[in-house]
């Protein structure tokens, strides 16, 4: 323990990001491993929201739509999204709940290929995904959503593939998808990808355009510290702005939402995505969350994530040998999460969160850990590790006021 601690201090000495846990408020003597779920409140949030609420709102009333430049919020927002994940500043626009823009996208793609009847997506992804693709597969004609295991995804594209519905990183596992290899496989077969990004962006390298994406959504609340139920964004490659329309046709998404027309004429460009009037306290905190990693390269954050991933594999390796991990070793398949599978995994959540350690519980079997380089120190890993051995060695996760569960688990 001693010797781990003095290798996780020297870690954090040589730690470029180190001065990064300043922009950040995170309660005392907590370690808090769930930033993949919920992100901690940016200090810089705070007055951002006073003032947003106080002056922009209360005293400037509907005009700040204008003098605040409200307005402008979804596109901005998107524009310092876009250098996040490697697209193009008028590609991206932060609107909806991933959601939402998940039907968004999959209905246009598909009514862009009539002909093909397949939605493909993966057995296991998270399950709003899913849901939200068969809602969409039965509100259109000939449509159908077929689910299948990642081990027979790629070679399931073909003649009849319309659109793909996959989740980049993995929730559970932490596994990785080649965005461009499966892209180009996709491509091959005339088929489209909706990439959901939720725990990719603001946690792994991402080049979109690099790797050939053309449609993604992605998460607001959790790596990009946006705060709680932050708006989303998606993405929309540039070739297809033109050709794609919002299912949604909202008065925000329109040429001229102003004119008050009868008739609806998508916006150009990325615009056309809004449905209706953006939640702009929520839209202010995002905001405040995506410029948290300001001057900050997504190539260190990555470099720290694989540094803290390799400490706590091998710290549980070592102290916790009753817990399987589930994600993969090698850090190009992976996002900036770890998982462990153990029995009582739901019962190890909570007592560990009874000893200020927060990591979740993913049904039925599994706890993760999310790694958040901004914020965590290695010191921080070999803390929540020891904890964890000390109530697997005397089985403290027995005591039943462990195994009481909550709505939201
Ligand atoms: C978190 C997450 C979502 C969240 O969807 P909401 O509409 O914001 O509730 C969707 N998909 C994946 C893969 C996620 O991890």
């Amino acid at each position: 323990m001693t010797t781990d601690l003095t290798h996780a201090r020297d870690l954090d000495i040589k730690d470029p990001l180190a001065p990064m846990r300043a922009r950040f408020h995170l309660p005392e003597k907590l370690i808090y491993l769930d930033g993949n779920s919920l992100g901690p409140l940016p200090i810089a949030t705070v007055a951002r929201q006073k003032d947003m609420v106080a002056r922009q709102w209360g005293e400037g009333l509907i005009r700040s739509w204008n003098d605040a430049d409200w307005i402008d919020a979804p596109a901005r927002i998107g524009r310092k999204i876009a250098r996040l994940i490697g697209a193009k500043p008028h590609e991206v626009l932060v609107t909806d709940s991933v959601s939402v823009n998940i039907f968004k996208l999959v209905v246009a793609s598909a009514q862009l290929s009539p002909k093909r009847p397949q939605i493909l997506s993966e057995a296991g992804n998270f399950h709003t995904d899913l849901h939200i693709a068969s809602g969409a597969a039965e509100v259109m004609p000939n449509l159908r959503l077929d689910v299948l295991e990642r081990a027979d995804l790629l070679d399931a594209f073909g003649p009849e593939t319309n659109t793909a519905l996959l989740t980049h990183v993995h929730y559970k596992t932490a596994e990785r998808f080649d965005m461009a290899a499966v892209t180009a496989r996709a491509t091959d077969a005339g088929a489209r990808i909706v990439w959901d990004l939720s725990h990719s962006v603001g946690a792994v390298p991402l080049h979109l355009n690099q790797a050939g994406a053309e449609l993604a959504v992605g998460c607001g609340y959790k790596y990009l510290n946006g705060g709680p139920g932050a708006p989303a964004f998606l993405y929309v490659a540039e070739h297809l702005q033109e050709r794609l329309v919002s299912p949604l046709r909202g008065w925000f998404g329109h040429a001229r939402p102003f004119a008050f027309e009868d008739s609806y004429e998508p916006a150009p460009g990325i615009a056309r995505w809004q449905a209706g009037t953006p939640p702009m306290l929520s839209m202010d905190a995002l905001e405040s969350g995506v410029e948290s990693f300001d001057g900050i390269d997504m190539d260190s954050v990555w470099a720290k994530s694989v540094t803290l991933f390799d400490l706590f594999h091998r710290l549980v390796a070592k102290y916790c040998p009753a817990l399987t991990c589930v994600s993969p070793l090698e850090p190009a398949a992976r996002g900036s999460h770890i998982s462990f599978r153990f029995d009582h995994a739901f019962e190890l959540c909570q007592a560990l969160i009874d000893r200020g350690v927060i990591g979740d519980f993913r049904a039925p079997d599994i706890i993760r850990f999310g790694l958040t380089p901004l914020y965590l120190s290695h010191e921080d890993i070999v803390r929540a590790v020891v904890a964890m051995a000390k109530i697997l060695d005397s089985e403290l996760w027995h005591d039943p006021r462990f195994s009481q569960r909550g709505r939201v688990t």
